[in-house]
C-alpha cells in the first residue's frame, strides 16, 4: 500500500480530493503520548505538508473539507505497521499555525472551535481520546509485545489487551508504550483487580489467598502457575515497562493483600 508509506497525504492523480492521511512513527512516539497534537477544544490537529497552503496535496484536504467527504488516516504505530483509522473529517482549516483539524462526523466540518462550551471540548476530547488516541495506544503496546501476553504468551489480538500499568484514570496514567503492557483478557482482568502483580524486576506475583485456592484449570494452570515467572518484554528498552511505574502499582498490589 503505497500510500502509507511515510507521512503525507494521498490524492490519487485522476481525483481532486484526498483519499487518506498518514503519519508514520517515529521512535520518540513510543515514549511521547500521541495527544501531543490535540488542540486545547479537545480536537486532533494534522500538519500541513510543508508550509505552503496552496501546495497541491494540501488543498486537496481543503476539497475534502468542503466536499465533507471521509477519509482515512494510517497512523504508525511501530515501524512499517499502522492502524488505520475510518472515517475521519477535515474539519477546520488554521493557515496560521499550519495545521488541519480533525473530527469524526461530517456535521462537525466548519464548526467554530473557539465558541464550544466547555462540556462540548470535554466531549470532543473524550471522543478523540476513544477514537483515535486508544486505538493509537493499543496498536503501539501490541506491535511493541508481538502480539503476545506478556505473563503466558497467548498470541490471538482479538484476546489481547494494552493494559496500562498507571491506570489512565490518573493524571500521569499516560497512553505511551512504557505504560502499557500486552496482556490477554484474563491476565489484563487479573492486573487490573490486583489478583496479580508485577514487581519491579518483573517477576509475575499472584495474590497468597488465590494461591491457597483449589480450583479448576483456569485457576492452576492460567493463574497460579504464573506465580514468580518473569514478564516477557520487549527487548528494545525503550519499549519495556518502565521501574519506576511499575514500582509504584506493585506498592498497590502489597496493599490490596495485606
Ligand atoms: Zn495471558
Amino acid at each position: 500500500m503505497r500510500q502509507t508509506q511515510g507521512r503525507g497525504i494521498h490524492k490519487p492523480s485522476n481525483l481532486s480530493v484526498a483519499l487518506s492521511i498518514t503519519t508514520a512513527y517515529r521512535t520518540s512516539d513510543a515514549t511521547r503520548p500521541y495527544l501531543d497534537t490535540m488542540g486545547e477544544d479537545g480536537y486532533q490537529r494534522y500538519m500541513y505538508e510543508g508550509s505552503d497552503p496552496a501546495l497541491y496535496t494540501n488543498r486537496a484536504l481543503r476539497d475534502a473539507m468542503q466536499l465533507r467527504l471521509p477519509l482515512a488516516y494510517f497512523i504508525g504505530v511501530a515501524k512499517g505497521v499502522y492502524k488505520p483509522i475510518y472515517p475521519i473529517y477535515i474539519i477546520g482549516d488554521n493557515p496560521g499555525s499550519l495545521e488541519f483539524t480533525l473530527g469524526f462526523s461530517a456535521a462537525e466540518v466548519g464548526i467554530n472551535l473557539a465558541d464550544l462550551s466547555a462540556p462540548d471540548r470535554v466531549y470532543a476530547a473524550r471522543t478523540t481520546k476513544q477514537r483515535l488516541h486508544q486505538p493509537v495506544f493499543r496498536g503501539q503496546v501490541l506491535a511493541a509485545y508481538a502480539t503476545s501476553c506478556a505473563v503466558c504468551r497467548l498470541k490471538h489480538a482479538e484476546l489481547l489487551d494494552a493494559a496500562h500499568i498507571i491506570s489512565d484514570a490518573e493524571p500521569d496514567g499516560l497512553p505511551v508504550v512504557p505504560n502499557g503492557i500486552a496482556m490477554c483478557k484474563i491476565h489484563h482482568a487479573a492486573y487490573d483487580r490486583n489478583f496479580l502483580g508485577i514487581s519491579p524486576d518483573r517477576v509475575i506475583k499472584i495474590n497468597e489467598d488465590l494461591l491457597n485456592e483449589v480450583d479448576g484449570p483456569m485457576l492452576k494452570y492460567g493463574l497460579q502457575a504464573m506465580h514468580d515467572q518473569k514478564l516477557i518484554v520487549p527487548s528494545a528498552r525503550r519499549l519495556q515497562p518502565d521501574r519506576e511505574r511499575l514500582e509504584r502499582r506493585f506498592d498497590e498490589f502489597l496493599a490490596a493483600a495485606s
